[in-house]
């Protein structure tokens, strides 16, 4: 099944607020957030985690897959509304957030976004700081939530060289940010291996041998049943054919990114009304891909 609004998934998870956002709660004994949208979002998220929780207070934990604007956006707004809230990621996300050009880029990719969704949060102050990790999670390690909620962590880099994904073994779910590809909204699958291509296979092949009934998508999507169990293979598929598709334009183009950007983007996103990412953060992440495969990294 392909689900595409937010709610209950399976008793005691939940998708929060904004579907095409990724912000899941795990009500454990320790109740848990992973991951934690774009700024403009923060209020709605209280909201909802008050929904589920009885008292938003009871939010212990932040998890987050890595260090991107539309991911860990509302962390530090949490942190400022929840006391004791604690954040966990990955060693280097951890470096990266509290880096003040990091801090920046979040802030200005998140600034299209607030000017959008003002009457989300009117005057509350939602903005990114810079933001203090309290946790390094380690490749394999087993983080117990309490009551059967249990996660694997598992380094998954490509994407960014930061990423983890978190698999529940219980109810077979995988929470892998980028690590798998986003479907737009023809459910064609758009790979995301903007630090490296070849980390970007390793880490979906790795994903591609778990046992999963839920795949819950960082935008757009989850995915349960039949839908979850080819999904890492058919993004397997699709990284494979869009690297082979760059490198024929990047021939065609004699070797000139910049033109092969403007070609896909053209081909893909303008008009198309197929994509759901804003044109900014699609053109950044394009030309990452773009970089990726003409130096082979
Ligand atoms: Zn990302």
């Amino acid at each position: 099944m392909i689900i595409q609004k937010p709610g209950r998934i399976v008793e005691g998870l939940y998708a929060l607020a904004d579907i095409d956002l990724p912000a899941w709660l795990v009500s454990a004994e320790t109740p848990s957030l992973f991951d934690a949208g774009i700024t403009f979002m923060g209020p709605s998220y209280i909201r909802e985690i008050r929904r589920y929780l009885g008292d938003e207070k009871r939010l212990r934990w932040i998890f987050i897959t890595h260090a991107h604007f539309d991911h860990a956006g509302t962390a530090p707004y949490l942190k400022r509304r929840i006391p004791g809230l604690k954040v966990a990621a990955s060693r280097m996300a951890a470096d990266i957030v509290k880096k003040p050009n990091a801090v920046n880029l979040i802030r200005s990719l998140s600034r299209d976004y607030e000017e959008q969704h003002k009457a989300l949060f009117g005057d509350e102050d939602i903005g990114f700081d810079a933001l203090e990790v309290d946790r390094v999670l380690e490749d394999g390690e087993t983080v117990d939530l309490g009551g059967g909620w249990a996660f694997r962590v598992i380094a998954t880099p490509g994407h960014t060289r930061d990423g983890l994904s978190f698999y529940f073994p219980s109810i077979k779910a995988l929470i892998c940010g980028e690590a798998a590809g986003v479907p737009d909204r023809n459910i064609r699958i758009h790979p995301e291996f903007l630090a490296s291509y070849s980390d970007y296979v390793a880490s979906l092949e790795k994903l591609a041998d778990l046992d999963v009934e839920i795949i819950l998508l960082s935008h757009f999507y989850i995915l349960t049943g039949p839908d979850a169990r080819g999904y890492m293979k058919k993004s397997l598929e699709s990284t494979v054919a869009f690297s082979n598709r760059i490198r024929r334009y990047l021939d065609e183009a004699g070797g000139s990114q910049e033109t092969v950007v403007r070609r896909i983007f053209e081909e893909d996103h303008q008009g198309t009304g197929a994509i759901q990412q804003a044109e900014r953060p699609y053109l950044i992440n394009l030309a990452a891909k773009v970089k990726a495969v003409a130096e082979n990294k």
